[in-house]
């Protein structure tokens, strides 16, 4: 059931696995970026780790659009505002409801990686998150089809880790990693792979 208490347990889990791989986030990061992007994850999510606990969400909604508005202030560079906006994004479209239907978490999914490519004016083939998360958003609705969230949200957490190691032999068109043109190719994206993390805990947080 996608309550309150799945959202909670995809927050603790991702909260988990930021922390637990930051320094291996920031290693990419250093590689063909500016080193911090597992340091800027960690103090994100962390943050509106402690911050929900001490001020509980009523909703799913409620939860995912606390968390969004924390990334978006705390996690600085590119990535804050663009998982800020995932998360917000996602929020919205769960509005109010205490338990979300299946197909409204795809819509909101879909909803937010056109977000994300909105905001940062990237597509699959840039070498960014978008490449582990549009196709998440891709494998769920597809999976949905046949089976239930957790089937579907299992598909997509494949689908995200799939996306984040096809960006290795990619050549960077947008982020910090675009500046090194020829040479990003040959190294995993960092924020692909922290997308893979995220999409992966919401799949863990199903059992
Ligand atoms: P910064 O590059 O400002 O230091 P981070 O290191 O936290 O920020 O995040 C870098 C990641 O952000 C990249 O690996 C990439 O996945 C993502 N990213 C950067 N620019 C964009 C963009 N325009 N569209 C989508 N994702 C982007
Ligand atoms: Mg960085
Ligand atoms: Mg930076």
């Amino acid at each position: 059931t996608l309550d309150l208490a799945f959202f909670q347990r995809f927050l603790d889990r991702a909260t988990r696995v930021i922390v637990a791989e930051s320094a291996r986030l920031t290693e990419l990061d250093a590689a063909i970026g500016d080193a911090d992007h597992g340091a800027n994850l960690k103090r994100g999510f962390t943050s509106a780790a402690d911050a929900l606990a001490a001020d509980p969400p009523a909703t799913p909604g409620a939860l995912l659009t606390a968390v969004g508005a924390h990334l978006t202030n705390t996690v600085g560079g590119a990535s804050g505002p663009l998982y800020g906006t995932v998360l917000r994004r996602m929020g919205k479209i769960l509005g109010e409801d205490p338990v979300v239907e299946p197909a409204v978490l795809g819509r909101a999914l879909a909803a937010a990686v056109a977000s994300v490519r909105r905001l940062g004016d990237s597509a699959p083939g840039d070498k960014t998150m978008v490449d582990a998360l549009q196709p998440a958003a891709d494998a769920y609705a597809e999976a949905l089809g046949e089976g239930d969230a957790a089937a579907a949200l299992e598909a997509a957490a494949r689908a995200a880790r799939a996306g984040a190691e096809a960006t290795i032999p990619l050549r960077a068109r947008r982020g910090r990693a675009s500046y090194l043109g020829e040479r990003s190719i040959g190294h995993q994206d960092p924020g692909a792979t922290s997308s893979a993390l995220l999409v992966t805990a919401l799949h863990e947080a199903t059992d």
